[in-house]
């Protein structure tokens, strides 16, 4: 499997930066992992949108989700590419629904040679963690959470997991909405993931900190960042 980084930055992208979105390609099957603000200008230099065969929104957070709505005029035309997302908020959903071949993300699915399998997230709207299975191999996305019951268990052997690490220890706190860099690195090695890619970077945040928590829980933790490639 391999793995691309089109953006990492949530809420908002940093100067020249890009909100979350990934490109998981295993064989012939492509998927885009979210479609947040600035991915489709970077998805667009490494392969035509119309040539991936899902796109899989973790949640309808607009920095998840924005460059959708530019995608529809790209598409238009052409067959209707699967899109799997919550089912709610329904008002963002909905502005989806006459372009795409629109999903219950919440069931999971095959998607090409990938079973997808999801688990629910703790966020403000509804939001899934997913895992990709294909050509003996495993990816976990965490989606955006905070501390969430059963995440290093959905995880569990993953070859690489890709977690919100938003927060540094001091900026973290149980009512917020995303985990800290070392809550997905414990997550992790409770996982015993093989490699560890930490995401979703406020711009300002302190990314060196973010990676010593990170790495004081599992060594092996690196930082996302756009352009980006790991091959596993
Ligand atoms: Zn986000
Ligand atoms: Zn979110």
């Amino acid at each position: 499997m391999k793995l691309t980084v089109l953006g990492c930055n949530g809420p908002y992208p940093a100067a020249g930066g890009a909100c979350s979105g990934y490109l998981l390609e295993a064989g012939d099957t492509r998927v885009l992992l979210d479609c947040g603000t600035g991915t489709l200008a970077a998805l667009t230099a490494i392969l035509p949108p119309e040539e991936l065969d899902a796109i899989v929104l973790s949640h309808l957070h607009y920095d998840h989700m924005s460059d959708m709505l530019p995608l529809i005029y790209r598409i238009q035309g052409k067959p209707k590419l699967p899109v799997y997302a919550p089912m709610e908020p329904a008002g963002v959903r909905g502005l989806l629904s006459d372009a795409f071949d629109l999903r219950d993300l919440g069931q999971g699915g095959m998607i090409g040679s990938l079973k997808m399998t999801v688990l629910p997230t703790r966020h403000p709207v509804p939001a899934y963690a997913t895992r990709f299975e294909g050509m003996g191999k495993v990816f976990c996305y965490t989606g955006d959470t905070n501390t969430c019951a059963g995440l290093a268990a959905f995880a569990q052997g993953c070859d690489l997991l890709l977690a919100d690490a938003c927060f540094t220890d001091a900026l973290w706190a149980e009512s917020k909405p995303h985990l800290s860099s070392r809550l997905a690195a414990e997550a992790a090695r409770e996982a015993g993931a093989r490699h560890l890619l930490l995401t979703h970077f406020t711009p300002g945040s302190e990314l060196d900190t973010l990676l010593r928590q990170g790495r004081e829980a599992f060594p092996r933790a690196a930082l996302a960042e756009a352009g980006l490639t790991l091959s596993f």
